[in-house]
């Protein structure tokens, strides 16, 4: 079984040298601006130098787990946050993060957004060692691991992040909270986003640039693969991991597909421009005759505004998407599944009826939602429907924390195109195509994971890993 899941998490740390600041309010609202990156739980730490370290966690939305008193509680100039995805597996409050370990001589507190493939191994290992383990979670192994090589081993924290991330396979961006000092380290793949901005003379990681707006922070620069930074003499520190620039980049190219909010810049590539670039790439490969363009909202909106404009087509709504079922909740009945669908998107009968339209989706992972939103659409009686998907067949597992889901349940892993277009009951089922892809993306295809789709891992995939899957309406 896989480490329980890290995920597609969303991080901060915040890093003041005003020992009389609390900064948990500002974490608040960064971590607000990720909470599209998780909605099972999320966190907390802060550190205050006469207090000491502070800590809250809880299931749910930000704004379920935290109020006023509590933020209030939290008192520091120092903290890290965290916001966890959901899967199908199991979700517990002890897996939220931060994780936080208090001892005798210290205190690590650490939020991590990714997924460690050799986490059972190094788990057991502890365990051997004769560490007792709270959670599932990642972050307790890589807190422990810090434990015995800093406070233990007695190395310095440099070192023992070194010597630390040398036995870690997988993705990870942290957010570390030790010795009164605040630390971000990115893996030497970048698989997952980082990036550093100032506020003042304040710090602040996050996972995407979103965070940094809502606080009116300046975007400095992203974390770079295979570093680590901390803040020490009013400065941005670097320390270089041993392996940085000895390892293939592995960018996700599922952050630029879905994962991260449009408004975002990740590795110098804003989010919003792929999307548009992926519908122009679709109306390269795919010109359509038809009366409109439908995105399946949000996240395929600037995907159709480009098929849109590359077209000549006009763009329309033809989707209404409920804002507020964006929580994902336990629906044990097939019907009740059902409803979730409709509860969360609902045709706009006189925009489709009669209709040749091209609809576009971001992705079909396991295909069960494109079949639902399709009986949908079919309800509203269009002419002929063209479904459209921005990303290429996802034929793969990820074992890096976007859970996609398992060989099995993958739609394109089991039927050919024309197959799965026969089960849908439509007149074109186009996917954009991998080099089309990457073209959108802007990045040399080198650079990025694409693992789900051509089964390239970046790293070694450990026998009988079991994938995750995603829990959604
Ligand atoms: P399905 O094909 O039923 O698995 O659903 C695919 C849709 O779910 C996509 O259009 C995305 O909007 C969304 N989606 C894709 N991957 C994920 C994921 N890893 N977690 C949550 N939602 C996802």
């Amino acid at each position: 079984m896989q480490g329980e899941m890290e995920d597609k998490c969303g991080i901060v740390g915040f890093h003041s040298k005003d020992e009389s600041k609390d900064v948990a309010s500002l974490v608040y609202y960064c971590l607000y601006a990720l909470q599209h990156r998780g909605q099972e739980s999320a966190g907390m730490a802060t550190f205050n130098t006469n207090v000491g370290l502070s800590h809250h966690c809880g299931m749910g939305l930000i704004t379920d787990v935290f109020d006023n008193d509590l933020i209030q509680n939290l008192p520091g100039h120092m903290a890290i946050g965290h916001v966890r995805y959901s899967t199908t597996g199991q979700s517990r409050l002890e897996n939220s993060q931060p994780f936080v370990t208090d001892f005798g001589d210290g205190f690590i507190a650490m939020a991590h957004n990714g997924d460690i493939v050799n986490s059972d191994e190094l788990r057991n290992e502890l365990i051997n060692e004769g560490f007792y383990f709270k959670s599932d979670s990642d972050s307790e192994v890589i807190c422990y691991l810090l434990k015995k090589e800093h406070y233990d081993n007695k190395k310095d924290i440099l070192d023992a992040i070194e010597a630390v991330c040398d036995r870690l396979v997988g993705s990870y961006a942290l957010t570390i909270l030790v010795d009164g000092e605040l630390y971000g380290v990115r893996d030497p793949m970048g698989i997952k986003p980082l990036a550093i901005a100032k506020r003042d003379d304040d710090y602040i990681l996050a996972s995407e640039t979103v965070a940094f707006d809502v606080i009116n922070a300046k975007y400095v620069r992203d974390v770079v693969p295979g570093e680590v930074v901390y803040f020490k003499n009013d400065e941005i520190n670097s320390h270089m991991l041993e392996s940085a620039g000895k390892c293939k980049l592995s960018h996700c190219m599922f952050e630029y597909v879905y994962f991260a909010r449009p408004d975002s810049t990740i590795d110098g590539i804003n989010v919003y421009e792929t999307r548009v670039n992926i519908g122009k790439q679709l109306h390269e490969l795919y010109p359509i005759d038809a009366d409109v363009v439908i995105p399946v909202p949000d996240s395929s909106i600037p995907a159709a505004i480009g098929y849109s404009r590359a077209s000549g087509i006009p763009y329309g709504e033809g989707l209404i998407k409920n804002r507020y079922v964006g929580r994902t909740f336990i629906m044990p009945t097939q019907e009740e599944r059902e409803l979730a669908v409709r509860l969360k998107l609902n045709p706009i009968k006189d925009a489709i009826k009669g209709k040749k339209i091209i609809l576009i989706d971001d992705s079909i992972v396991r295909g069960t939602t494109s079949k639902q939103l399709l009986d949908l659409v079919k309800e509203a009686e269009p002419a002929e429907i063209h479904f459209l998907v921005g990303c290429p067949p996802v034929m793969a597992p990820c074992y890096y924390g976007v859970a996609m889901a398992t060989k099995k349940e993958l739609i394109a892993a089991n039927y050919t195109v024309e197959e799965i277009q026969e089960q849908l009951e439509i007149d074109t089922l186009g996917y954009i195509t991998l080099p089309a892809l990457v073209k959108a993306i802007g990045m040399p295809k080198e650079n990025l994971c694409l693992g789900c789709l051509n089964e390239e891992y970046p790293t070694e995939i450990p026998d009988g890993l079991e994938a995750e899957t995603y829990y959604k309406p």
